[in-house]
């Protein structure tokens, strides 16, 4: 039985709604006209509030960014905010995590203070839990979404979204700015962690994944949250692969890579949508009409609200320079289609929005519209009835169970690249050296959004869980351990004591990567890793002592340097507050690696090609040019790669039919056996190439995979279905389109040929792809 199947994923988002939207998007009449009654009261002053969202900080004692410690509400600037200015959200953390009781002070506060106003519209909070709460104490962190794609597991990934929801709404929080669905094409951005990777299914899947299991069937039952869906959209395509810069993309890639991650995770239900910082072709997102009214708005018919990024109505102005005033921005961002703005820390945005109401340049049907996209979510959410439940329903928060689910996607999640002569797993009855700035720190194993937007607190507050050394210490007995940091990002430290230390050591671990960071402090200008680090490799390989490479890292960084001389690669990627763990059960054995690649991982700087590149292999210099030797695709590791401590067989690649018409399904079917001698969990993963199309095609494209667990020995067939919108693409007139003619399935070593017969064609022409 397969675990789960995410074949056919359009279909499947499509075959779950065909009765309309999930119960999360749906509202009803009673909603509506509740909505109605209170856009018939309101004032021009009480709907520009509404569209408000202002940070914590603003209703603090101190000031934005410099606040009084301990963190406390300062009555007389709530009191300002709620009823001289209506303000409709409020967001972040202040200063750093709170506990789930304190943030229940804080909300209890807020919502005591709406209580009193005019109309009494409850305050709609909203917070960053990127990979669980990360901004209450005590909850449960699980890997970053770049790890959480890596485990190849959507069910999983939908009971991580459950625990955050629970644990979110345990701190009175309703709203949770994640999942970010960002194709990252070029992983030297910062932000490469906080997406599902390079490929569309991917993001498409592990988004609609995380909704659901933010969502639920019923936002108001008090365990579940609304989730926001980030960042619409082109934010990870930004040409200098630099943070909040600009992206060129022609129509008809946005429609391919761009749209389709959005329109499915709208399809299961998000309620709402935050906007790319930056943007494409020269037009900030921001102000970008077509996008945010006619795409998101029309053509997909999104009932949820639009919301801003970071001050991004005010960098209209500042940054873009596309609006010569703050009020023009203020103007251009509302009529492009924005509900909310996140201000965040002043209160003229709320000014000059009256002004322009006032003024006739936005007209009053747009702020209806926006003010009953937000009081749909509030309404939704359950919060005029209730502001929050106490924490004593929420005996789950922060528990074992939660703390397991945690563990189980940290060892999913890890990936195991390269394992020359099985020195994996170590023995429990080795000596080990432990070496290198990730070792120790749980920075390395959270990131950035942990605690703080950095997630440089992560060490102290997280003290009590296991780094990566601590948990080897706790695997063979600390006896067996020698420790010595041998450098760090910056500068070689105990490189010398390290290769001494060597001596007595059966296997050296060493522990490479990147210490936490978001957003533009993350901004590098290198993909390779630091010099100190590859130097600290070479001198450990240098003793001839086996060294196992592991990588706790957000991005991608280059190791060509030294890989050769590593026996072992473990990727980690960020696998959260369990990654320590996770990491030594699997050094040792007691888990068998199962995590794959949901990125390609680059070997050379100025070589990072996606998997799924056009069909140019007749261009590659090592396929018959005189002396030409380099290849088009060389990655250190491919997209999809990750090995076992087992090995699995393919084979009996087959097809159902050798054509097939429209309104026929095509099922690709392949033998999996585990020819090895543990149990191990296989992803299978289905590629297809279109091989002649009237545009060039992808030399592959994911188009499903399957999760499955295999005892020693045991076989398993594995069907997909393909039906003729799964080999859609967006043609010359940037319509989706399935074109007829010739196709190869590949799984594994193994392909098959197949044909989509000519009079399938017509019909699914007018259908849109997936
Ligand atoms: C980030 C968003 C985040 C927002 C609120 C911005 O700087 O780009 O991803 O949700 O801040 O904290």
């Amino acid at each position: 039985m397969p675990v789960h199947s995410y074949l056919r994923p359009a279909l499947l988002a499509l075959g779950m709604t065909l009765s309309g939207l999930l119960p999360a998007q749906k509202s009803t009449p009673a909603i509506e006209q509740k909505i109605d009654a209170l856009l018939a009261k309101m004032t021009i002053e009480e709907k520009a509030g509404e569209m408000t969202q202002l940070s914590l900080d603003m209703i603090c004692v101190g000031s934005p960014y410099n606040l009084t410690q301990p963190l406390a509400i300062d009555p007389a600037k709530l009191k300002k905010v709620i009823q001289d200015y209506h303000v409709g959200s409020i967001l972040n953390v202040g200063t750093s995590a709170h506990t789930a009781a304190r943030w229940q002070e804080i909300i209890t506060a807020i919502q005591t203070e709406a209580a009193k106003s005019r109309l009494k519209i409850p305050v709609l909070y909203g917070i960053d839990a990127i990979h669980g709460v990360n901004y209450t104490l005590g909850t449960t962190l699980y890997p970053q979404p770049i790890g959480v794609a890596a485990t190849w597991n959507p069910a999983l990934a939908e009971r991580l979204g459950a625990i955050t929801a629970y644990e979110c709404r345990a701190s009175g929080i309703p709203w949770t700015f994640s999942p970010a669905m960002d194709l990252c094409r070029y992983p030297v951005w910062s932000r490469t962690w906080e997406s599902f990777g390079e490929d569309v299914l991917m993001n498409k899947t592990f988004g609609s994944a995380m909704v659901k299991g933010y969502q639920g069937s019923n936002l108001a039952d008090a365990f579940h949250v609304a989730a926001c869906m980030k960042h619409f959209t082109g934010y990870g395509a930004a040409v200098s692969g630099k943070d909040r810069t600009y992206a060129w993309i022609p129509d008809r890639e946005l429609r391919e890579y761009y749209l389709p991650q959005y329109e499915a995770a709208i399809k299961n239900g998000a309620m709402t949508i935050m906007i790319n910082s930056s943007g494409f072709n020269g037009i900030p997102a921001h102000a970008n009409k077509q996008l945010l009214t006619g795409i998101l708005k029309g053509e997909w018919g999104f009932k949820g609200l639009v919301v801003s990024d970071w001050e991004d109505v005010k960098y209209l102005t500042t940054r873009h320079k596309v609006a010569a005033t703050y009020k023009e921005a203020v103007q251009m961002a509302v009529n492009a289609g924005i509900d909310l703005a996140m201000v965040p820390n002043d209160l003229e945005f709320t000014q000059l929005l009256i002004e322009s109401i006032q003024e006739g340049s936005i007209p009053m049907s747009r702020i209806n519209d926006a003010v009953r996209r937000i009081l749909r979510v509030k309404m939704m959410l359950g919060l005029f009835e209730k502001t929050h439940d106490p924490l004593s329903n929420y005996p789950k928060f922060g528990g074992e169970e939660f703390r397991q689910t945690s563990l189980e996607a940290a060892r999913e999640a890890l990936i195991l690249a390269k394992n020359q002569d099985k020195v994996l797993p170590l023995s429990k009855q080795s000596r080990v050296l432990v070496v290198g700035p990730t070792a120790n720190s749980m920075r390395a194993l959270n990131g950035g959004w942990t605690n703080t937007w950095q997630g440089e607190q992560a060490n102290e507050v997280y003290a009590a869980k296991n780094t990566i050394l601590e948990a080897i210490q706790a695997a063979i007995g600390a006896d067996k351990v020698t420790y010595v940091e041998g450098a760090t990002s910056e500068a070689l430290t105990t490189v010398s004591e390290a290769v001494a230390a060597a001596a007595n050591a059966d296997a050296i671990v060493l522990c490479l990567g990147e210490q936490s960071y978001t957003e533009v402090p993350g901004t590098i200008n290198d993909l390779a890793l630091d010099a100190p680090q590859v130097e600290l490799a070479h001198a450990l390989a240098k003793t001839g002592k086996p060294v196992v490479l592991v990588l706790a890292e957000g991005r991608p960084r280059l190791i060509q340097a030294f890989e050769a001389e590593m026996k072992a690669v473990l990727i980690a990627f960020l696998p959260g507050m369990e990654g320590g763990q996770a990491i030594a059960d699997a050094l040792f054995g007691d888990v068998n690696p199962s995590g794959k690649l949901p990125l390609t991982y680059p070997r050379y700087a100025n070589g990072i090609v996606p998997y799924d590149y056009k069909f140019l292999e007749a261009l590659d210099p090592s396929a018959g040019y005189p002396g030409g030797k380099n290849k088009f695709y060389d990655p250190q590791y491919p997209f999809g790669h990750g090995l076992s401590y087992t090995t699995f067989n393919y084979k009996n690649l087959t097809v159902s039919k050798p054509a097939f018409n429209k309104n026929e399904a095509l099922e690709v079917s392949v033998q999996v056996t585990n020819s090895g001698a543990r149990e191990g969990k296989e992803t299978v993963e289905l590629y297809v190439s279109d091989l002649f199309a009237s545009i060039a095609p992808s030399v592959r494209r994911l188009r499903g995979f399957q999760k499955i667990s295999l005892k020693a020995g045991e076989t398993q067939t594995v069907t997909f279905k393909i039906t003729t919108q799964d080999l859609a693409f967006v043609g010359i007139d940037n319509k989706w389109v399935t074109e007829p003619g010739d196709f190869k399935a590949m799984i594994g070593d193994l392909s098959v040929d197949f044909k989509l017969n000519k009079a399938a064609v017509k019909a699914a022409a007018k259908k849109r792809g997936p």
